[in-house]
């Protein structure tokens, strides 16, 4: 070792001692005859002072160091001169007196400072993300992950789980998005398919025996690019055989808990996870992946405006449509332009309009372009069913049922940032369960499963399969935090006949399900247990409890919203020769939007 000890490592005990360190100049001083700096590595920073009375020759070198330098620095560990002492740093009781310096390696000047925590344009992190990783910010994100995913090893390993790597170059997996597609040089016009999951291989190892598997999978999905998405991510995929629900609730709420009082440093808001039907969530809060941590609960007053004069409502309830609202507390005093804001940002969920009513905090007046349309018994109504008080603002919607909910989700999360709530973070863990089997709305005339179609049914509902699809609740569940899910998955269909049903449900022809999936549906021809599993997802469970807002901050080499890596230029073109051995032409290439 070119080190005797960390730069993180040295304390008060290790006075006297003749120690050698190496790593990075983070910072030199020059107090003229004796120049200071801190050397830094992965573990933290020890304070190195040169003197020319103690080493002419060490002093030479380091005045000719720069930030960013390596150096290999051997000295006396001595103890701070009293009042000298930095109690922000674990090294701060000491500091080496230099007598001899050796530089490893320079280093130019580097684009942006690394040990400060200023903000720095996110294009030029990525594309040094090297010097990035060099923070302490990131370091100590990545030391999160691996804290957590240690612990998940360790936990599931306990109980007696096997983790099994599944092939990368595999076929293509439902699980909704689309492929990433790799041509096979070996078998011209032919392709492999990234898997968006291992979905189908887990559920193979259950056929196989294995009964409790775990993967620390890499997954891709060609989604359309969004802020907050990554064209490959981690997800703790898991699945088990003989199990009900559950038992995968119960041991998944364990493992978090166990995961996040190791790793984070964000604490839990609660021990045990409430759990909320698919239904009573998006009646309160609009959305299946509800954040819990503030009200601004969705109400709906349908019947209280049902023979209002405002023709609006009275027609949407007439014709079977909610009015649902939400109360904002002290914000009645909003002005136009902040409420022509809100309705701008109604518009956009899918809105036609935005109504309101706004109460004056003294005389109590109710206001808004809409109250001349009702009685004051109606008024009075309404407030008492929203709980409103003096002073808050009502924002209504009334349209179907899915633009409803959108709209009041959209401003329940947009009041609440203007709010400040919640006032602290902590992560707020919840169950989503009683998933209906199929999307609410029909694709291409089909049902469309809303987890994936080896999800199983409530046994109870299956006769519901005949006669009124949309009402079967299935056995999903969803993992919900602060707002995000966090983990998805379900009790899987075991039994062919079943399958075939839900196929012939989703217009899945026999003879492309057995294309795309015929071995998984003879495999359970041959003996499949009941099994079931789910799928966290590393990266946003690092990312919350990193007090993280963006998913790329917890990986090592993430892309960005666009899909490209900066620092490497990838997607890139490759040599017509590698084109030609995979028989591939690129025929037009329409211009991507950069940014
Ligand atoms: N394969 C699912 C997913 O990736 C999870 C599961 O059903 O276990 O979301």
């Amino acid at each position: 070792m070119l080190k005797t000890h960390s730069c993180g490592e040295l304390r008060q005990e290790h006075g006297g001692q003749t120690v050698t360190l190496a790593g990075w100049v983070n910072r030199r001083r020059d107090m003229g005859g004796v120049l200071f700096f801190d050397l830094r590595d992965r573990n933290g920073k020890t304070q190195v002072v040169v003197n020319s009375g103690r080493s002419q020759a060490a002093f030479d070198v380091v005045s000719e160091v720069h930030r960013e330098y390596v150096l290999q620095v051997t000295g006396e560990v001595s103890q701070r001169p009293e009042g000298q002492e930095n109690p922000d740093l674990a090294t701060g009781a000491i500091e080496l007196l230099a007598d001899e310096v050796v530089i490893l390696n320079p280093a130019k000047t580097p684009p942006f400072l690394i040990d400060r925590d200023e903000v720095v344009d996110e294009s030029l992190r990525l594309k040094y993300r090297y010097l990035d990783l060099r923070r302490t910010r990131l370091q100590r994100n990545l030391t999160i992950r691996h804290k957590a995913v240690k612990f998940i090893r360790d936990f599931l390993d306990e109980r007696d789980f096997l983790e099994i790597e599944t092939p990368i170059l595999f076929k293509s997996t439902p699980e909704g998005a689309r492929d990433y597609l790799v041509p096979s040089r070996v078998h011209p016009g032919k392709f492999y398919a990234l898997p968006q999951s291992p979905q189908q291989l887990k559920q193979l190892l259950m056929v196989a025996g294995y009964e409790r598997y775990f993967q620390i999978a890499r997954c891709f999905r060609d989604e359309d690019l969004r802020a907050d998405r990554q064209p490959e991510f981690t997800q703790l995929d898991m699945e088990m055989s003989f199990v009900e629900r559950d038992d995968v609730l119960d041991l998944i709420e364990e493992l978090m808990i166990g995961m996040v009082k190791t790793a984070s440093i964000v604490p839990l808001a609660y021990e045990k996870f409430p759990r909320l039907s698919y239904a009573e969530a998006v009646a309160r809060y609009g959305t299946d992946r509800p954040d819990v941590r503030f009200g601004l609960e969705l109400v709906e007053i349908s019947d209280l405006v049902a023979d209002s004069a405002f023709r609006v409502f009275a027609a949407n309830v007439a014709a079977g449509n909610p009015v649902k609202a939400i109360c904002v507390p002290g914000c009645g005093g909003y002005s136009r332009k902040q409420l022509s804001d809100l309705e701008s940002l109604a518009k956009e969920a899918g809105a036609k309009g935005l109504a309101w009513l706004a109460i004056h905090p003294e005389t109590e007046e109710i206001r808004g372009p809409i109250v001349k349309f009702f009685s004051v018994k109606q008024l009075i109504g309404i407030t008492e069913r929203m709980e409103a008080k003096p002073g808050d603002l009502i924002l209504i919607s009334s349209d179907t049922e899915l633009v409803v909910r959108e709209v009041l989700h959209t401003l329940r999360m947009e009041m609440a940032k203007r709010l400040g709530l919640p006032k602290e973070n902590k992560l707020a863990f919840m169950w989503v369960i009683d998933f209906p089997l199929f999307e609410e709305t029909l694709e291409e005339g089909h049902y469309a499963p809303s987890h994936h179609m080896f999800t199983a049914p409530k046994r109870e509902h299956i006769p519901l399969l005949d006669t009124d699809p949309h009402a079967v609740l299935s056995e999903q569940y969803d993992l919900v935090c602060n707002g995000f899910e966090v983990a998805g998955g379900s009790i899987r269909i075991w039994e062919r006949p079943l399958q075939r049903k839900i196929m012939e449900l989703i217009g899945f022809s026999m003879e492309e399900a057995m294309a795309q999936f015929g071995h998984l549906l003879e495999a359970f021809e041959y003996g499949a247990p009941p099994h079931g599993g789910i799928a966290p997802g590393i990266d946003r469970l690092v990312a919350l409890m990193a007090g993280e807002p963006n998913i790329r901050e917890v990986m090592a080499f993430p892309k960005t919203a666009q899909a490209t890596d900066l620092m490497s230029d990838s997607p890139s073109e490759v040599a017509q020769k590698q084109l030609d051995e995979l028989h591939i032409a690129v025929v037009g290439t329409p211009q991507v939007e950069s940014g």
